[in-house]
């Protein structure tokens, strides 16, 4: 097995192990003569797989009694839509945060639903930092606050939970996992499983029980929490592989150290990368110190012709997927849970050795 290292913003890179377990068991799961992905959802077995995925995302996470794990389907972005389906609870309005490209189009799936109160925004800023506290200005008359807590595109991150009198809500889809969260701040805590929980196909969302079962009418059953809660996200077939490579990342996961050694390893990578294109004249991120991603890490180069090289190059020397988003341009190393510090090293030898050679 060749394994390069994966700088993907997302789908994004899995642990070795975790691959190796899956494939060891994926024509004959544990014996049984079939593979998981061939199992009912409602057998013993496939229960058994999905309600230890639950237990140890409860572990990792320390998530209170009071709040459901739900394992859904329709990435972020469906939550962007049911958000506002289950939790206006009534009201008409709700509050958001404008950090960039991922909270407005939350903001813009919500204000089909109500009208958006913009809390707080950077885009004078050119999103080059998250708000501080202090400009964050609530409606009291919301039903929640949403806020992005990283940025995967522009690479910016919160560095605190904002403090609200509303239900906080927060899109954690590239940051989940990656340190350790007080949940019982938040009233809902999702993200696609992609970035650093596992593949594609599966959305986490961790919600306050109290504020289940008051969606607005129409709501599309399947788009009900309270309807996915009471049937164990079972209310039609679940993306069961996709559960059960969870599953295997969060027992990897709690095997590293849990969240604290993971939050640990993640701001030693991210900090290393940052004073490497700190230190170069060659290359630059333009991010605030106190909101600089520890996931998603873009930098320029300081002669931009000099790109597509950049690319080819790195990816001749195994280093894949360092293309920044293609509405921003420029580089991006997302450097998520299972990318090892190994790849972290290799990149920064290589950004030196090509700035040496083409600087
Ligand atoms: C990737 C991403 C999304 C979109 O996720 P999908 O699962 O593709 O819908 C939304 N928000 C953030 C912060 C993301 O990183």
């Amino acid at each position: 097995m060749t394994r390069k290292f994966n700088f993907s913003a997302g789908p994004a890179a899995l642990p070795d192990e975790v691959l190796l377990e899956a494939q060891q068991n994926l024509s004959d799961w544990q014996g049984k003569g079939l593979s998981i992905m061939e199992m009912s959802h409602r057998s013993d077995e496939f229960v058994a797989v999905a309600e230890q995925a639950e237990q140890d995302l409860r572990d990792l996470m320390s998530i209170p009694e009071n709040y459901r794990v739900l394992f859904l389907q329709g990435g972020a972005t469906s939550q962007f839509a049911m958000l506002p389906m289950n939790l206006l609870r009534g009201k008409s309005s709700a509050d958001y945060v404008n950090t960039g490209i991922w909270s407005k189009k939350a903001i813009a799936e919500a204000k089909r639903y109500c009208s958006v109160n913009i809390a707080a925004s950077t885009e004078s800023d050119h999103f080059m930092r998250a708000p501080d506290q202090s400009e964050i200005k609530v409606n009291p008359e919301s039903a929640y606050l949403h806020y992005t807590s990283n940025e995967t595109i522009g690479g910016v991150e919160f560095d605190y939970i904002p403090e609200v009198q509303l239900p906080l809500v927060v899109d954690m889809s590239s940051d989940i996992l990656s340190r350790p969260l007080d949940v019982s701040r938040f009233g809902l805590i999702y993200a696609g499983a992609q970035k650093n929980i596992g593949p594609a196909g599966l959305t986490v969302v961790i919600v306050r029980e109290d504020l289940l079962g008051q969606t607005v009418a129409g709501t599309p059953t399947m788009y009900d929490y309270q309807v996915q809660a009471e049937g164990g996200s079972m209310h039609n077939t679940p993306p069961t592989f996709a559960w059960y490579l969870s599953g295997l990342v969060f027992q990897w996961l709690k095997r590293q150290g849990g969240v604290e050694a993971m939050a640990e390893l993640n701001q030693r990578k991210a900090s290393k990368l940052y004073s490497a294109i700190d230190q170069s004249e060659f290359f630059a991120n333009p991010i605030a110190k106190n909101s600089r991603s520890i996931m998603n890490i873009p930098f320029t180069l300081a002669d931009a012709s000099l790109e597509k090289t950049f690319l080819l190059e790195s990816e001749a020397a195994g280093l894949l997927n360092l293309q920044g988003h293609r509405s921003v341009g420029g580089m991006r190393a997302s450097i998520y849970n299972a990318v090892p510090e190994a790849a972290v090293d290799a990149l920064i030898a290589f950004m030196a050795d090509f700035e040496k050679r083409y600087g």
